[in-house]
């Protein structure tokens, strides 16, 4: 019998180490959460392993907001139940967003499931998993709340060049389709000491960018005493020299206020990228939505931007197929959509979500339409972002170097301030590092570029 047949406990050393694999889905936050486990059970004898046969842990984090991202954790803990059996000892544990929302239940559905944690206890996690271990049962632990002395966080970052650093938390926003408020609570600002503190240290280990990240991170500061906005962090974080490059996500149109562009303006570092969704171009599908805006609202803020920095890169999100939404409302999202010519928008189409209002109204699209307003949309998408990545060629752009290209591995990847892909020939040796690079294709998702020395 192999060593992988056993039904024995593995034997494990009094020094061996623990291995944990993490699957992430869902946003950013998702994957700066990941990080902190990675760092929190490191306190407790964890090292991080991308073998998931390896792993003594497995730690699914999970995501909520689309139907389809659920349906994804059930066949990925499926699949893990059957490497689990092969691995005696080994635990499976699932966070986030669906284990927030789910908890117990989680474990009534998927008795294979050792361990549910919420997003608001992630700092419980090494209790929790050695509670599990010590006692071989179910550890099932949701706050419905962040506590008010949040302690700070270890991390392991997936990169030593590029960091996302959260800087508030939750979403004050009661969006009729969005499950957010209800796993992620209301809006909570760590102070700009805190903060400033993680990304001195980030500089000081050499990193070149940081990503303030929040599920409305344009909200940042409003609850602190006295009260900041994301601008004040985005000019702190500017004064650090070894910080090349700041980036925030996401936002909401309503707080982009004038005063955060202005400070993005005047700060070099701050990169001419905003990621502002709008989630539909039609006035009465943003009233049923709950957005707290007008199409005309989110035109100004767009003109906001393009006045004060008129080489910004603008994304959204858009979703289509909202109950009730007609044939005419969902054109007049593809017009905005030509009228905005937007550098890039993440589309999906509506799924009802549990908790939501919008779940339970009567007039759902028929999902047929919906994927066919899908498509429709995302030739225009695709049309416009070519139109707009055209813009680049023959210029010279920085890049900060992420790697080897996905779709081609003799290519390195990396992006602009802008936050575009570009694909180009380059050593490995430059990971992590700021190059020039002479765009000289487009489409309407990447550029492709050569390299300029730098004199
Ligand atoms: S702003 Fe709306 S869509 Fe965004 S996280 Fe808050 S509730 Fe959800």
């Amino acid at each position: 019998m192999s060593m992988i047949e056993t039904k024995l406990p593995r034997p494990r050393s009094a020094n061996e180490t623990k291995s944990v694999y993490i699957a992430t889905f869902g946003c950013q936050m998702n994957k700066a959460d990941s990080e902190n486990m990675l760092g929190l059970l490191h306190e407790i004898g964890y090292q991080h392993t991308e073998d998931l046969k390896d792993a003594d842990l497995m730690i699914l984090n999970t995501c909520a907001i689309r139907e389809n991202a659920e349906d994804k954790v059930y066949s990925y803990l499926g699949a893990w139940n059957k490497i689990k059996k092969k691995r005696p000892g080994a635990k499976i544990a699932v966070g986030g967003c669906v284990a927030q929302d789910e908890g117990e239940k989680l474990i009534k559905r998927l008795p294979y499931v050792d361990i549910v944690f919420g997003t608001h206890n992630l700092f419980r996690l090494p209790e929790l998993v050695t509670r599990a271990e010590q006692t071989g049962e179910h550890v099932v632990e949701v706050f419905q709340e962040l506590p008010e002395d949040l302690p700070e966080l270890p991390v392991i970052r997936q990169s030593d060049f590029s960091a996302w650093v959260s800087v508030i938390y939750g979403c004050d926003y009661n969006c009729t389709y969005c499950i957010v408020p209800y796993v992620r609570g209301r809006e909570r600002s760590r102070t700009p000491d805190e903060l400033m503190k993680e990304v001195k240290e980030l500089a000081d280990l050499g990193f070149k960018e940081v990503t303030l990240l929040g599920q409305n991170v344009t909200a940042y500061g409003h609850d602190l005493d006295p009260p900041k906005h994301l601008g004040d962090l985005i000019e702190l974080v500017g004064e650090l020299d070894s910080i090349k490059r700041i980036k925030f996500l996401t936002g909401h149109p309503r707080d982009l206020q004038p005063e955060i562009i202005d400070s993005v303006k005047r700060t070099p570092t701050a990169c001419e990228y905003f990621h502002i969704p709008i989630q539909a171009g039609d006035d009465r599908t943003l009233r049923r939505m709950a957005r707290g805006y007008t199409v005309d609202f989110y035109r100004k803020k767009i003109d906001q931007i393009r006045s004060r920095i008129p080489d910004a890169a603008i994304t959204s999100d858009l979703i289509v197929g909202f109950p009730g939404e007609t044939e005419d409302e969902f054109l007049n999202t593809v017009r905005l959509v030509e009228e905005i010519c937007f550098d890039g928008c993440n589309t999906a189409a509506y799924s009802p979500r549990p908790h939501t209002p919008s779940a339970s109204w009567p007039d759902q699209v028929p999902e047929d339409e919906k994927y066919e307003r899908l498509r429709l949309l995302n030739t225009v998408v695709s049309e416009v972002c070519h139109r707009r990545n055209k813009r680049y060629l023959g210029s010279t752009v920085e890049l900060l170097v992420e790697g080897v290209s996905q779709r081609n591995d003799e290519r390195l990847m990396g992006r602009t301030r802008t936050n575009k892909v570009v694909h180009f020939e380059g050593d490995l040796s430059l990971k992590g590092q700021l190059v020039d690079v002479q765009v000289e294709a487009a489409n309407p998702w990447a550029l492709r570029g050569s390299l300029v020395n730098r004199s």
